[in-house]
Order: structure tokens, then sequence, then C-alpha cells
């Protein structure tokens, strides 16, 4: 594996090595894409190279989180999350279910999902995910394990469901949030974790989010790829088209902590910070072992 390793580096530029100033949690990597499958360990070396050190593998769909989970077992720093994506909600079944509380029992999955809503394409239909999305909430409530959620164009019933469900379930991520400010406003009510994404990146789609970065606490906020998606647009010219991976995180760090108006490493900190207790895994940072102090934030 050594030759992938070299041959990786090759074609990733100088201009895109950012090693981030403390260690970060990338909560949402879909390494189990095919994309992925012929130089893994070149990404992952990257990403540590990064200090991108822990990393949420999300499962999807049944085969993905059993790949998510054989991935966290042979990498460490990596967690598996397991669910049904509402694109999928369409195949939800007993059967499935069976799997999926079984799924939940393994010790590397950190949270039940990607589950959630999607309006905006609705590959699976309303009533699908619904079904699917209240089944998995049940699920989460009985394993006591934190929600990985997906929601697009579909906020205003995610509230909704979320609200009568809200005292049953530990926590909750809105994974890559992209929605306006009463959604987010209504997400922080309800007391739930934010995901931001390279969104933010993206002088058309993500102009509005630059504003509301800063009206999300630091102990509700994460960061995340969604790679292989969402490369940041951003990007120096010769590197568009590229695919995204975990090593790029640190770019998308520092696009959130200068709108945010704060310090990179406080905003790299306190991510991981906000990951280490929400999926209750450890976040690798030899300096702070060795007596580093922080502000709470
Ligand atoms: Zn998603």
């Amino acid at each position: 594996m050594a030759d992938h390793v070299a041959l990786a580096d090759e074609f990733f530029p100088e201009a895109l090595r950012f090693r981030s100033p403390a260690p970060l949690v990338d909560i949402g990597a879909n390494l189990t894409h095919a994309s992925f499958a012929g130089d893994l360990d070149a990404v992952l070396h990257r990403a540590r190279q990064a200090n991108v050190t822990t990393l949420i593998v999300t499962g999807t769909d049944l085969a993905h989180a059993r790949q998510a989970v054989t991935l966290a077992q042979r990498h460490p720093g990596l967690y598996a999350t397991a669910g049904v994506h509402p694109h999928d909600a369409s195949q939800w079944d007993a059967g499935l279910a069976a799997a999926m509380r079984e799924l939940h029992q393994q010790s590397e999955v950190v949270a039940i999902g990607e589950c959630g809503l999607d309006f905006n394409r609705n590959f699976s239909t309303p009533a699908e995910q619904e079904r699917a999305f209240e089944a998995q909430l049940g699920l989460a409530a009985e394993s006591g394990k934190p929600l990985f959620l997906h929601e697009r164009d579909a906020g205003r019933r995610m509230r909704e469901i979320l609200h009568a469900w809200r005292d049953d379930i530990t926590a909750a991520v809105v994974h890559c949030f992209t929605a306006d400010r009463d959604t987010l406003y209504g997400y922080l009510d309800l007391d739930l974790h934010i995901g931001l994404t390279g969104w933010i990146c993206d002088e058309r789609r993500g102009h509005h989010l630059r504003e509301l970065v800063s009206n999300i606490p630091l102990a509700r906020l994460m960061v995340e790829t969604d790679c292989p998606y969402l490369l940041p647009r951003n990007l120096p010219a010769k590197l568009k088209g590229r695919r995204h991976e975990p090593a790029l995180l640190p770019w998308i760090v520092r696009e959130i902590a200068h709108w945010r108006g704060i310090d990179e490493a406080e905003l790299a900190r306190a991510t991981s910070d906000t990951a280490q207790r929400f999926f209750q895994v450890p976040v690798t940072d030899k300096k702070r072992c060795a007596g580093h102090t922080r502000q709470e934030s």
C-alpha cells in the first residue's frame, strides 16, 4: 500500500496541505462510497497529516452501515453511524428494522442514522420517509445513542416530529445544515446540534449561512466534509473537480472561523470537544494531555 500513498501524494498539491492547529473530528465522511475503494489508506494518511484524527463514517443503508462498521473495526480513529437515508426509506420493513437494531448494539456504532426527511427530491414518498424516520427514532430511544439527521426542504415537519420525540431521545445533530434562520432557531430550541459542511464556502448557495454561523453556540456546533460530496467551491482553481476528502476539513473550518470572527484554533478545539461529548469518542490531542488549558465556551 506504500505505493498507493506515494502515488496519491503526488496528486495532492502543496496548496491543499492544510494542517489544523488542533485535532479535528469529521462527523460526516461517506468513506464507504465507491470512489474511496481504491485508495482509502492514502485518504486516511492525508487526513492524519491534516490533523483530522477522528472520522465518523456515515452509514446510509444496511449494506453501507455494515461496511462502515467494518472500516471502524479496521482503522483506529474511525467510528460508524447506522441508519436508512430518507432516499431509501421505501425499503423500510420489519426485517430491516431488526437488522438495524442488531447493528446499533455494536460498540463501533456511535449514532443512529443517517435518517430523516428529504422533501427536495422525494426518492421515497413523504409518507414512506416519515414511517422510516419515526421507526428509527424509536430505535434511537431504545439504544440511547444520539441521532445523525438529514433534512432538506422539510424543516417544519422535522421540527414537529422531533418535538414529539424530544424527551425520548438523548441527542441529535442536523448534519449539513443549509436552511434559514427560523429553522436554525427551531432546531436550537429543541436543543439539537448543528453540523456544518463546505456549503458555506459556496458564494452563491451558502451566502446566507455566513450571517448565521455566529448564532450557533460552540457547544452545539460540529464540522464535516460530507465527502466525497460537497467539495468546497472556493478551492484554488486547479483543484476543482477533484474528489472531496477528510483532509480538506481544515479548509472548511478556516472558512467558518472567518465568518464567525474567531480564531481557527479556537473553533477547531470547540467543535472537537463538542463532537467528543456528542458521540462519546476519544479525540487524540497530545498537547492537551500535556496540560494545555482553554476557556470553556
Ligand atoms: Zn445527508
